[in-house]
């Protein structure tokens, strides 16, 4: 019995090396980290909803603290630092919501919150962006929201900050700017559940692995977008996003 999970084992190994892929395999999409050469892989980005009650108010809704609402993007949505965000299509109404992201470096599952802040390898701010359109006709037919939040591009992100480099705390502001005017400004205390009370959640949901993001929710101010808007967004003293909509 042994030898018999030996050889799959073998096998199994040798036919990895050995692969062919039908198609390009995908590559890897990944963030610069700030003061390394080495990048950050990105595995999968989770995001939280109404996570700051003033966000909440103005959509409409209310905060349900027994009940965070998870979605997801896709890794290569993802955008860096710098690069022009194309308008999307299918869209009339592109809203900015601007959030920290918080990068994993461990994974795990059913955790406590006081485990979880383990698993924080670093963090950085983005742009939750959104076709506001889109996901209001998705919420008034009880519809998924990944047409409205999903979409390619839709996820900017700064260069990632290691956590050991900084001070993350309640009083660390959020803030965005478009052609320089504010928009959006909170401090991280304004949230509803925590970052080690969002990894426990979704670690009850999903196995976290290293390489998760996740978007930790948006302050009161979203608006919308337009082409040629250049866009500003800082986590105070950890991350600064710079971009414009073409
Ligand atoms: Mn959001």
């Amino acid at each position: 019995m042994l030898r018999c999970d030996h050889t799959t084992a073998s096998i199994g190994f040798v036919t990895l090396v050995a692969m062919k892929t039908i198609i390009p395999a995908p590559a890897t999409p990944s963030l610069p980290v700030v003061g390394s050469e080495q990048r950050f892989p990105v595995r999968r980005i989770f995001c939280i909803g109404r996570n700051y009650a003033d966000h909440a108010k103005e959509m409409g809704s209310t905060v349900d603290k027994a009940a965070p609402i998870f979605f997801c993007k896709p890794a290569d949505a993802v955008v860096s630092d710098g690069a022009d965000v194309p308008y999307p299509q299918a869209t009339s109404d592109l809203h900015h919501e601007v959030e920290m992201v918080v990068a994993l470096g461990d994974g795990g599952r059913d955790l406590t919150p006081e485990q979880s802040s383990a698993l924080i390898w670093g963090y950085g701010v983005g742009l939750d962006l959104t076709r506001r359109d889109l996901q209001a006709q998705a919420k008034a037919k009880g519809n998924p929201w990944d047409t409205g939040k999903a979409f390619d591009h839709s996820a900017p992100v700064s260069a990632l900050r290691a956590a050991s480099d900084v001070d993350v705390n309640a009083q660390t502001t959020l803030q965005l700017e478009v052609n320089g005017s504010p928009r959006q400004h909170t401090t991280l205390g304004e949230m509803v559940h925590s970052v080690p009370e969002i990894i426990a959640a979704l670690s009850h949901l999903f196995e976290l692995k290293a390489g998760d993001l996740i978007f930790t929710g948006t302050p009161a101010g979203v608006a919308a977008l337009q082409r040629g808007d250049a866009f500003y967004a800082e986590l105070q003293g950890v991350a600064e996003l710079r971009g414009r909509i073409v």
